[in-house]
């Protein structure tokens, strides 16, 4: 629950809105609102954009989710003041995760290694009240001239000297710490445990404050973003909110109705029953209504899956069958032949169409009513296979 609706409201999207759904929101209405268009209007465009503004940074989001305007204009001062966001870069992991976890969410533990204050010298640099000498890289001064490439030439650039963290001088050799080298920060590992939020997808960040580097001249630690990569499923095939699968069934099962058993993501078994009567055809589509993706932060809402019907031609057919499924299925359609057509042979094909070869491939051809004529030795392959019933 949100403790006010205030500035979901400004952008016309509910308080469970993804940062897409607010993206779009807001472009929309700052299309209409821009005091540059004729349906502009200065002071609306204000309050949807300081709404947009804290809804489209999901540090300032939760702040606002949990104590409304209030809470914002309270902590606004320490987010725009510059000492308070003196933290490193965020480093970023990609954690691959199984779709049966995006869609009933869970926990997983990580692997990730991080900078942190050194614990031999804490984050001294050496012993207490060691001896300093000017730190050699910048000459005493903590700034270091550096070069960017800026278009054809160089630029000339000062910033702070990485060796003295800007300090201008460093510990003495002898009584810098053996651990960090008198770096003051060391490199560990950590397991950190990160929450798999139901609904969650390919690109997903899961943002956890202050679990990252830790810098000298840094006030706070960094953060960590985890983002989340979708495996590939062997089953399911995910867009958004919906789920898609195919459906193999028999040519008896497509004609006849069926009953068949699928294992949905969560473990649970889907029957899936299309009683006899009507066919299924190949590639039919069906839907189940709201066995889709539950949306992240609002499991109620749903999507839906999606079945594909993949039917199992059998490839040959005892042709003394032929006239059992007549009687079942109608009889074939007869054209009347004056004598004078010329009756061609329906050859196997698989793969790319090769026009160079074509010449080797129009082998054979029939005459109406007569035998092939296999003059030119062509191997007909899995299609001699005669008729059911010849005319
Ligand atoms: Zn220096
Ligand atoms: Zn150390």
């Amino acid at each position: 629950m949100v403790k006010e609706q205030e500035f979901y409201e400004r952008l016309h999207v509910s308080p469970d809105a993804s940062p897409e759904e607010i993206k779009k929101a807001y472009r929309k209405l700052a299309m209409k609102l821009h005091p540059d268009k004729t349906s502009g209007c200065a002071e609306e465009f204000k309050l949807v954009t300081q709404a947009y503004e804290v809804l489209s940074d999901p540090r300032k989001r939760a702040i606002y989710d949990e104590g409304g305007e209030e809470a914002i204009k309270r902590v606004s001062k320490i987010l725009t003041n510059p000492s308070s966001q003196n933290k490193p870069p965020p480093s970023e992991h990609s954690l691959a995760v199984l779709l049966e976890e995006l869609f009933i969410g869970g926990r997983r533990k990580l692997h990730i290694s991080r900078k942190r204050t050194c614990h031999s010298c804490r984050g001294r640099g050496g012993r207490e009240g060691g001896a300093t000498e000017k730190c050699s890289s910048c000459q005493g001064s903590g700034v270091k001239k550096m070069y960017q490439q800026l278009g054809m030439g160089l630029v000339e650039m000062h910033g702070t000297c990485q060796d003295c963290q800007g300090a201008g001088c460093v510990l003495a050799a002898a009584d810098r710490c053996s651990v960090c080298e008198g770096q003051r920060v060391a490199v560990e590992s950590k397991i950190v445990e990160v929450e798999i939020e139901a609904g969650a997808g390919e690109g997903s960040k899961i943002i956890l404050v202050g679990e990252g580097d830790q810098l000298p001249n840094k006030d706070a630690a960094g953060d960590v973003h985890i983002v989340l990569k979708e495996k590939e499923h062997k089953v399911f095939r995910r867009t958004g909110l919906d789920l898609e699968t195919d459906v193999k069934i028999t040519l008896l099962e497509a004609l006849g109705g069926f009953r068949k058993a699928l294992k949905h993501l969560d473990g649970r078994t889907l029957v899936l029953h299309q009683p006899s009567g009507i066919v299924v055809g190949p590639n039919a589509e069906k839907l189940i209504e709201f066995e889709g993706f539950p949306k992240q932060r609002n499991p109620y809402e749903r999507g839906h899956l999606y079945l594909i019907f993949k039917v199992d031609i059998p490839e040959r057919i005892d042709p003394s069958l032929c006239p059992k499924l007549e009687e079942i299925l109608g009889e074939r359609m007869e054209i009347v032949l004056k004598g004078d057509e010329e009756e061609v042979n329906l050859m196997p094909y698989e793969g790319q169409r090769v026009s160079g070869d074509r010449e080797q491939r129009w082998g054979g051809r029939n005459t109406p009513g007569g035998t092939a004529q296999d003059s030119e030795g062509f191997e007909f392959g899995e299609s001699d296979e005669p008729p059911c019933r010849q005319s």
